[in-house]
């Protein structure tokens, strides 16, 4: 067994001065296949240092050499594909070609950034047309500081690299605190650093829980920016740790996204679209589509694909290549949506299949389900559930479903399958979400944005915004005569 007792502070591993473990779990075989200690509020205080003493040093780098340290780890990722794609899929027990699509997403936003450190270098100093006579005025972009950076357990190593590529990008240091869910394939960044020979103290992981590190990292005086991907609740204590200090922070939280349906679609493509958004990576995404909403001429046909296309999914080993349903990440996530099951009893919702699909003996599966005409009161129609399970109501015409749609103190994503792209467009320009897909899969390239509306956070990942997150701007201005 893998016992990952070692933080990574300086460029060194450390032993934890904490001796509590937790384990790590394999959530299809359900064995222990590592045990993690959970660091001590001092292993911050250490890191944080380490990455103070770093900063001036990474800053005054040029944004040309960041950016080679940064392709570097798109390189390193790559050489470590297979063995990473393996460990990421037992860890999380998402499958082997969800996995793979995952370490190609954190490459891909890896490279995007190293082009984008190189960018910064060419904008900085650039004037700005004020109007004004006598005056020149120039931009310029200077690294927040040191940024603390915590994510979830759903989508290891992507979650990190829309984080820690943009701020090494902008020339923060960094203090990572993994999900202690997953810290397996994270590990691997550490290892990267070294292997790279990063500077010591650009980028320092500590392991460990909410209440230990996730606390002493938020509250840590000499962090600069905080960056949070999670829950709501987490999200909530994030920000308020930040307003001490008056602290710069950005946060990724949950949704409850709509798929809207026109009765002019397609309805194989919709059928799959509405699939892969609720029961992909077992619906356990932060954009998953779990509130359907469908042209009352079309559902009966939808429903009927989707119930048939859920029949067809393989519940099984992750690393199986068969396999298209894995298991959620662990027991208190099945339980947890396995209690929303309990209230739709409760509710007197029935799932649409007269049968849930053959599950493995072992491994916390949970088989997905279709609810349909679900009333808009339902904690199911409205809380986040985070696993396989899709909420259904019709509607007669755009306008209900555009208002139902955006009816959520979530505003994260939504889909809108429909048959004519202008009436999709305009679809999309009525609802509030940060992400909006037409007839196509949900797709998150580095060179976009990522980010929600209301409950769903603050501040976009991804692209020149996502860039921004970690850089100040500072404006000079002085007479043209001199
Ligand atoms: P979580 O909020 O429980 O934990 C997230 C991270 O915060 C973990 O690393 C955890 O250890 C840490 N943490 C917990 N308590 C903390 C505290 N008091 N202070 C500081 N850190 C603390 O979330 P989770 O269960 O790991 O992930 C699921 C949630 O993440 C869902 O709600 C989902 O919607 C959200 N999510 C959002 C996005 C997005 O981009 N919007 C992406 C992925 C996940």
């Amino acid at each position: 067994m893998n016992k990952l007792t070692r933080h990574f502070i300086d460029n060194a591993w450390v032993a934890s001065r904490a001796t509590r473990c937790l384990d790590v779990i394999d959530p299809y075989r359900e064995t222990r296949i590592a045990e993690v200690t959970v660091g001590d509020p001092a292993d911050v205080d250490d890191a944080v240092a380490a990455a103070r003493r770093a900063l001036t040093g990474w800053r005054e780098l040029s944004g040309k050499r960041r950016g080679a340290f940064i392709d570097a780890i798109a390189e390193e990722l790559e050489a470590r594909r297979t063995s990473l794609v393996e460990l990421s899929s037992r860890n999380n027990g998402k499958p082997r070609a969800e996995a793979d699509q995952d370490l190609a997403d954190a490459i891909a936003c890896y490279r995007y950034y190293a082009g984008q450190a190189r960018a910064l270098d060419a904008r900085q100093g650039e004037t700005v047309d004020t109007g004004e006579t006598g005056l020149v005025s120039r931009r310029y972009q200077d690294p927040v500081g040191v940024a603390g950076l915590i994510t979830p357990w759903n989508f290891p190593l992507v979650s990190s690299a829309w984080k820690l590529a943009p701020a090494l990008a902008a020339g923060c240091t960094v203090v990572f605190k993994p999900s202690e869910v997953t810290p397996l394939p994270e590990q691997a960044l550490a290892e990267i650093a070294l292997e790279i020979e990063l500077p010591p103290g650009v980028f320092n992981l500590v392991h460990g829980d909410g209440g230990n590190v996730g606390e002493a990292l938020t509250a840590h005086p000499g962090v600069d920016k905080l960056s949070f991907t999670g829950s709501n609740a987490v999200g909530e204590a994030v920000m308020a740790a930040a307003a001490r200090g008056t602290r710069n922070v950005s946060l990724e939280l949950g949704g409850k996204s709509p798929i809207l349906v026109t009765e002019d679609a397609d309805p194989a493509l919709a059928a799959e679209l509405v699939l892969a958004g609720f029961a992909y990576n077992a619906g356990q995404m932060c954009s998953a589509t779990s509130r359907l909403l469908v042209h009352a001429s079309l559902a009966d046909d939808l429903h009927a694909r989707l119930d048939a296309a859920i029949a067809e999914l393989v519940a099984g080993d992750p690393l199986d290549d068969a396999t298209t349903l894995g298991p959620l990440v662990n027991a208190a996530q099945r339980e947890r949506v396995e209690k929303y099951l309990a209230t739709a009893e409760a509710e007197g919702l029935v799932p649409t299949a007269r049968a849930p699909i053959a599950l493995p003996e072992h491994g916390h599966f949970v088989a997905p389900r279709v609810y349909r005409d679900v009333p808009v009161t339902s904690r199911l129609w409205r809380e986040e559930i985070f696993g396989p399970v899709l909420c259904t109501r019709t509607v007669q015409d755009d306008d209900e479903a555009v208002t139902l749609a955006n009816d959520s103190i979530f505003g994260l994503a939504a889909t809108v399958v429909a048959g004519d792209p202008a009436r999709a467009d305009a679809l999309a320009g009525r609802l509030t979400a940060g992400n909006v897909w037409c007839n196509t899969h949900q797709v998150a390239p580095p060179g976009l944005g990522w980010g929600g509306m209301k409950g769903s956070g603050i501040g976009r990942e991804l692209g020149r915004s996502g860039l921004d997150a970690y850089l100040e701007t500072r404006y000079v201005t002085r007479s043209s005569a001199d």
